[in-house]
Formats: C-alpha cells, structure tokens, sequence
C-alpha cells in the first residue's frame, strides 16, 4: 500500500491533554485517538505495533506449551456470586442487566469463567498440567483514568492460567511463566524488573509484577544495587540505620502544646527515631494501637494485610478509646489490640505519656509495653536490603 493513501495522521503540536510523554509522542505520531475518558481508538500504525507485541506473546506463550482460547467478554453474575467477589469488587466492575433483568457484568479478570471451564472439561489429573490464556479486552471503571494508555477503562490484555495436578506443578508452572515473560519483555525491548508483590483482589501465596520505570508510573518498587532484591514498596522490607540507645531512666516531661513527632523532637532536642508515634486505627473488628519509630512512616497496606480494612481514628474516637487527646498517645497501659513496627523492638524511646501536655521518656519495648511485633514501615532510600544487607 502506498503511504499516501495511509492513514497517520501526525500532529505538529502536542496536544494539552497530554502530559505522560508516551502519551504526547502516541497522539502526536498517529497511533491513538481518544474518544472519551480512558477509552481509545488504535489507529492503523497502533495497532500495528499491538499486533506485534500480540506474535510475540503467542510465540512465547507456545514454547512453554499454552494454549490459546477466547473468553466472553460479558459474564454472568451468578459465577462472581459463588466466589463471593461479585461483592468483593468494588465500583470499578462495570455492571448491567441483560432483557431479562438478569444481573451481568464485563469482565475485568478471567479467574471464575477459566475455572468454570476448567471443572466441566478436566476429567482426569491424567491431562495436567493445562496452561490456557487468552489475548482479550477487559474493562475496568477505573475513577481516574490517565496517562493515555497506561490507565484506561478498556484495555487489551493478555491473561494466563495453569491447572496443575499439585503444588510442585503449581511452582513448574509459574518458573514456566516467569521465563516466558522475561522472554516477551526482552524482545519487546523494555528495561524492566520482576518485583515482589501483593498478591492483592487475586489472591493466593505470592505474586510477581514485572514493572517498567516511568516517570509516569503509580508505583514505587525498592530495589537493591548489590543483589537484586526488588518489591512493591506495598510490601518491601528493609533494615532501619541503626541507632544508638543511650540509658534513661522512664520519667514524665512536660511538653506543653508539642503533638507532632517534629514538634516535640525539636522541643526536647532528640533526633525522631528515638520516638514512638502511636497511632489509632479503627477496623471491623475494634479499634487497634499501631506504633512506629517517630522517623518511620507507615505502610497501610501492611497494615491492612493484618487486620483488613481500616481508616485512621477520628479525635474524638481517640479521646473515648485511649482516654487522651491525639498527640499525646503512649502505647502504656491499653487493653486494646497494639501492633508495633519491630524496628522499635529494641532500644530506650520517648512517647506520649497518655496525659495532655505530657511525654515520657526512657520508655523499653517488651517491659513498659507488651505488642504483636510485625514489619508495618514503608521502606525509604538507604535503608539495608533485607536479603543481603547491602
Ligand atoms: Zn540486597
């Protein structure tokens, strides 16, 4: 075909939506057009570039034994109702009702219909391992779609599944998968890292992202420079610098109007990490004591891994739990649940003093106060690896 009679129809200006630059160069070369919020046209020269990125999944996917099937894009919402996440998901499930009134909805993941199918047509461990995956469109009500086709409510993707006669098949299958995709990254020409992730709506023991740096990215990954380690900061683990504890003996201090962490090391002179910032977080099941070191910040994830759903304490929930103002939290003397990060394990701390306008210092972990110890800080830039303490 000769190019005149193509259409590319490029741009000299870049257009103000735009800000990400895969964005500007996408609409400024003629390969996407938007229609609306977060849904997209692929124009010729786009969805030739989509359908080469498709060979080489499918080639990739065929050395490791897939098998290519299409699933229906509309489902049925008896088959979320069974798994429960027909109310487990949220807004972002687009959902309608077909003539009849019955409940349906689009599909935003595959699990249920694969394992649907999979009850019906595997009648024997005997044809294990099946590994099925599909190159199909997913919707997603996403609340803010952007960056042009990084986050969008209607996208392509391709979504693989194993069946495996037991957890060692189940580990072959993965190690299969984790070598095809480094395989279709590679060739694609993309800089990217496996990370460790949660697992989140999906479920399950573990999960891997692979992510791409971008300026115009969501997620923060920690990685280390001498082994390798990386993970969703959702996750990651790091070792905290180490500090030096000086013995105190536990006495009251008087720190009039002083509530924040900043205030009252600056107050008293002591560097934050010699604090305990206690904080109130509500859950299903009651209210929850979490603590940190006064230089960490916490990770809710984490958090929400332990005890599932929670949102901060207003004041005056504080004020009827812990029987004192924000601010002057200390983790002395409650019966309610306390979850503490274990970088405060060890060492001589300040905290409030559970009395307005009062701290206390020469506070000892494990004898001033008793907790559930876990890893609840969001990693930061140089803390230690975790694997290799580089
Ligand atoms: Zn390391």
């Amino acid at each position: 075909m000769r190019f005149s009679r193509t259409c590319v129809p490029t741009l000299r200006e870049t257009p103000s939506e735009a800000e990400a630059v895969s964005h500007k160069l996408l609409l400024r070369a003629g390969y996407i057009r938007q229609l609306a919020a977060g849904l997209y046209i692929f124009m010729p020269l786009g969805w030739k570039v989509m359908e080469k990125i498709n060979a080489v999944i499918r080639e990739e996917m065929a050395r490791i034994d897939a098998q290519e099937l299409l699933l229906p894009l509309l489902h049925p919402a008896d088959i979320w109702q069974k798994t429960g996440r027909w109310s487990g998901i949220g807004d972002e499930m687009f959902r309608l009702k077909d003539r009849t009134g019955r409940d349906m909805c689009l599909g935003m993941t595959h699990e249920e219909i694969m394992t649907w199918l999979a009850s019906r047509e595997i009648r024997s461990y005997k044809v294990l391992p099946q590994i099925w995956y599909q190159i199909q469109t997913k919707l997603r009500d996403e609340a803010r779609p952007k960056s042009g086709i990084l986050r969008i409510r209607e996208f392509i993707m391709k979504d693989s599944y194993s069946f495996d006669r037991d957890e060692n098949g189940l580990g072959q299958s993965y190690r299969l998968h984790e070598e095809a995709y480094h395989r279709i990254f590679e060739r694609c020409g993309l800089k990217f890292y496996q990370v460790e992730s949660d697992p989140g709506m999906m479920g399950g023991a573990m999960a891997h992202e692979f992510m791409a740096p971008s300026p115009a990215g969501e997620d923060d990954v920690a990685l280390c420079d001498s082994c390798g380690y990386a993970a969703n900061v959702e996750l990651a683990t790091g070792v905290s610098p180490e500090t030096k504890f000086e013995d105190q003996p536990f006495e009251e201090v008087h720190t009039p109007q002083k509530r924040t962490v900043r205030e009252v090391s600056e107050f008293l002179g002591a560097s934050p990490a010699y604090f305990i910032k206690s904080l109130l977080f509500i859950a299903d099941t009651g209210p929850v004591l979490v603590l940190l070191r006064g230089d960490r910040e916490l990770q809710e994830k984490k958090l929400q891994r332990l005890i599932g759903t929670c949102r901060p304490a207003l004041k005056k929930e504080v004020l009827e739990t812990l029987g004192v103002e924000p601010g002057f939290i200390g983790p002395m003397g409650h019966k309610i649940r306390i979850i503490a990060d274990k970088a405060l394990k060890e060492g001589v701390y300040i905290s409030g003093a559970n009395k307005a306008d009062y701290h206390v210092r020469g506070v000892r972990p494990g004898k001033d106060f008793d907790a559930e110890w876990t890893d609840l800080h969001m990693v930061k830039g140089g803390d230690r690896c975790c694997k290799c303490g580089g």
